[in-house]
C-alpha cells in the first residue's frame, strides 16, 4: 500500500506560512493584498471554483474582488475590464476563471493581463519564462505538484517522468516545471501510441486528461509516484480522479488521493503568487 500524499495538509501549511507574510505585510508596510477574480457568464462549476477561491483568500487575509460579467459580453468589453484593472493599484493579482463563452478570445484575454499580475501564470510572458527557466509565475497546479514532492522530499532529478495530457494549463507547464528539476520527461496525450509501454518506465506519473479509472494497475511499475490532476463525478456526483486509485495505490509508493490532493494545492499556490505578486509590486 503505498504513502498518501496530502495535498490537503501541506496545504494547511502553506496556507499559514502566507497568513503569516500577509500580517506582516500589513504589520510593517500597510498593505493588504487584494485579488481580482473575473467571470464571464454563469457556469456552475467556476461559481464554485470562484467560492473556494473567495473562502480561501478570506483564511489567508486576502482581498477578493469579483467581476462577474454577462454571457453577451464582448472582446472589447472584457479587455476593457482588464486594462482597468491593470492600472487600479490596489489590485495585485488578476485572474480569468475559465472556461469562457466561445465568442471570446481566452488567449488574448490570457495576454492582455499585465504579467507582473498574472496570478495564474498564463500571460505568454510567463509562459515563456517557464519555458527559459526564468523567475516569474508558474501556473498554479503544477507549482502545487511540484510543492507537494518537495514537501515529501520525492526526488525529481534524474527521474522519468510521464505527463498524460498536453493542456496549457496543467501538461504543458508541468513539463517544463518537471524538466527545469532535472526530470526526463515524456509527455503524452490522445494521440500517443504504446501509452502502457511509456507508463510502465515511469518513476513518477502526473495524469491531466478528465477521465475517470483511466491510469490502471497495468500501465504503472512498482514503487512509482502517481499524482492524479483529474477532476471527475461517479455515477453518485462523488468526484473522483483520474486514477483508478484503489488498484494502482497497491502498486504505487506516493499517491495523491481525489479529493484532497492536487486541488487544494492548486488554490493555496494562488494565494501564493498573489502574495508574491503584492510583494514585488510594492518592493
Ligand atoms: P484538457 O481537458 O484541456 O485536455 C485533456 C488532455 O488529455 C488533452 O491534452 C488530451 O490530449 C489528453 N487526453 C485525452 N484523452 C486521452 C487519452 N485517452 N490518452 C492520453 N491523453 C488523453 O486538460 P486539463 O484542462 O489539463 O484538465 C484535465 C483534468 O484535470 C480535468 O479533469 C480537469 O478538471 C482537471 N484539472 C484539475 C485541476 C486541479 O486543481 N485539481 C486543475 C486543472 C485541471
Amino acid at each position: 500500500m503505498s504513502n498518501i500524499l496530502d495535498g490537503k495538509e501541506v496545504a494547511k501549511k502553506v496556507k499559514l506560512e502566507l497568513k503569516e507574510e500577509v500580517e506582516k505585510l500589513k504589520l510593517e508596510k500597510t498593505i493588504i493584498p487584494k485579488l481580482a477574480v473575473i467571470m464571464v457568464g454563469n457556469n456552475p462549476a467556476s461559481q464554485i471554483y470562484i467560492r473556494n477561491k473567495s473562502k480561501v483568500c478570506e483564511e489567508i487575509g486576502i482581498e477578493f474582488e469579483e467581476y462577474l460579467l454577462d454571457e453577451t459580453t464582448t472582446q472589447e468589453e472584457l479587455l476593457s475590464l482588464i486594462d482597468k484593472l491593470n492600472k487600479n493599484k490596489e489590485i495585485n493579482g488578476i485572474l480569468l476563471q475559465s472556461p469562457i463563452p466561445m465568442n471570446l478570445d481566452i488567449n488574448e484575454a490570457f495576454k492582455r493581463i499585465s504579467p507582473e499580475k498574472d496570478v495564474d501564470g498564463f500571460n505568454p510572458e510567463n509562459v515563456g519564462k517557464l519555458t527559459l527557466g526564468q523567475k516569474g509565475f508558474v501556473s498554479c497546479t503544477p507549482y502545487g505538484i511540484i510543492r507537494i514532492l518537495k514537501e515529501y522530499n520525492i526526488e525529481i532529478e534524474g527521474k522519468n517522468a510521464v505527463i498524460i495530457g498536453r493542456s496549457n494549463i496543467v501538461g504543458k507547464p508541468m513539463l517544463q516545471c518537471l524538466l527545469n528539476k532535472n526530470a526526463t520527461v515524456t509527455v503524452c496525450h490522445s494521440k500517443t501510441k504504446d501509452l502502457e509501454e511509456i507508463t510502465r518506465r515511469a518513476d513518477i506519473i502526473v495524469v491531466a486528461i478528465g477521465k475517470r479509472n483511466f491510469l490502471k494497475e497495468n500501465m504503472v511499475k512498482d514503487g512509482v509516484v502517481v499524482i492524479d490532476v483529474g477532476i471527475n463525478r461517479d455515477d453518485e456526483g462523488k468526484v473522483k480522479g483520474d486514477v483508478d486509485f484503489e488498484n494502482v495505490s497497491k502498486k504505487a509508493s506516493y499517491i495523491t488521493p481525489v479529493p484532497g490532493g492536487v486541488g487544494p494545492m492548486t488554490i493555496a499556490m494562488l494565494m501564493a503568487n498573489v502574495v508574491k505578486a503584492t510583494k514585488e509590486q510594492n518592493k
